[in-house]
């Protein structure tokens, strides 16, 4: 009688100092990212001052977060990736580091089409990826398609980036899903004769090379236009304001656009904390935030976007489930490769 009341005082003492450990351990996040920590952290700021949840943030190159993540497999710390292209969001769940979760917030504040169909990941900003012209140097008439850049008349006028680059594969990735296998490999052939020069470089050397008089068009994301445009640097800016922006696709499927999203990890022990995090992340402030600091767009309609973005002009965007870009993607990297795509 006297032990097991000994004993249940015992195990009443525990559970109450468990209970106090157990939430002190909740108020915290690990949040593995591959974006730029100056394009998140004062988001996070605000999300503690909100939540009372500390946010550890570690960044890092995209694959060689996933890689820790893997490699540190049960025993990982992180609880949250956060990365750019829905092609990479994918490699994540194939390697089986996230799991799927339901969210009635994201749901809502998440289209469709910009989250993985099982809730392994959750797009939280929009990235376009349409193409670039010197203005006066290509009569915007000319242009149409991305199909279109296939046509012999772009001969040696185009630059683009290389095929190692994700951004690219998931391009051909939505090309392929529209278009199938076989039409996109000869388009990638034709895009290949165009090229103005072997690939090199990123997207901003491509508008660059543009307006050097290397190329007359650019396939670009906006956001690197974007950040030339305002990033305080006169000779980028003098640069970005000779070239304007062309929506392909426009009268049918939409221009290509990709996303930067959040997957919440397997292993995670603040799966709670996690989640809310991601929720913030898609909140109308925080889409807001990514498309006056990044020079994204929001994934919703309804959030205002920069005068930057705004004079750009509104877009049809191509609804594929961003999904698809990554099953796509090992089918993309080898049609690239036979096109000579280098
Ligand atoms: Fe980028």
């Amino acid at each position: 009688m006297r032990i097991s009341a000994l004993v249940s005082g015992l195990v009443m003492a525990l559970s109450a100092m468990a209970a106090p450990l157990g939430s002190a351990h909740a108020a915290e996040v690990n949040l593995y990212s591959a974006r730029n920590e100056a394009l998140i952290k004062p988001l996070l700021e605000r999300f503690t001052e909100q939540s009372g949840v500390k946010v550890n943030l570690i960044t890092g190159k995209a694959d060689a977060l996933l890689k820790r993540i893997s490699s540190e497999g049960r025993n990982t710390p992180a609880d949250v990736l956060l990365t750019t292209d829905a092609g990479r969001l994918h490699r994540a769940k194939v390697a089986g580091v996230t799991a799927p979760f339901e969210s009635a917030l994201l749901q809502q504040r998440v289209p469709e089409q910009y989250r993985d169909p099982q809730g392994h990941w959750y797009g939280l900003s929009l990235r376009a990826r349409p193409i670039m012209y010197v203005k006066g140097r290509v009569d915007p008439a000319e242009l149409s398609s991305y199909e279109a850049l296939a046509e012999p008349k772009w001969k040696g006028r185009i630059c683009i980036r290389s095929s190692s680059n994700i951004y690219n594969q998931s391009l051909v990735a939505s090309l392929i899903a529209a278009n199938g296998k076989a039409e996109t490999e000869s388009w990638a052939k034709g895009l290949v004769k165009n090229l103005a020069r072997p690939p090199r470089g990123g997207d901003r050397d491509q508008i660059k090379a543009a307006v050097a008089g290397q190329c007359d068009i650019a396939v670009a994301n906006t956001y690197y236009l974007a950040g030339m445009l305002t990033g305080g640097d006169p000779e980028q800016r003098a640069i970005a304001e000779q070239v304007a922006v062309f929506w392909p696709n426009q009268q049918g499927r939409g221009a290509h656009v990709n996303v930067s999203g959040a997957a919440l990890i397997k292993a995670s022990k603040n799966r709670e904390a996690a989640i809310a995090l991601i929720e913030f992340l898609a909140s109308d402030a925080s889409q807001q935030w990514y498309a006056e600091t990044n020079g994204e767009y929001p994934v919703r309609e309804g959030i205002e976007v920069s005068e930057t973005l705004k004079a750009w002009g509104e877009f049809k965007a191509d609804d594929l489930n961003l999904g698809r870009l990554g099953e796509l993607n090992p089918e993309a990297l080898m049609l690239m490769d036979r096109a000579g795509w280098r």
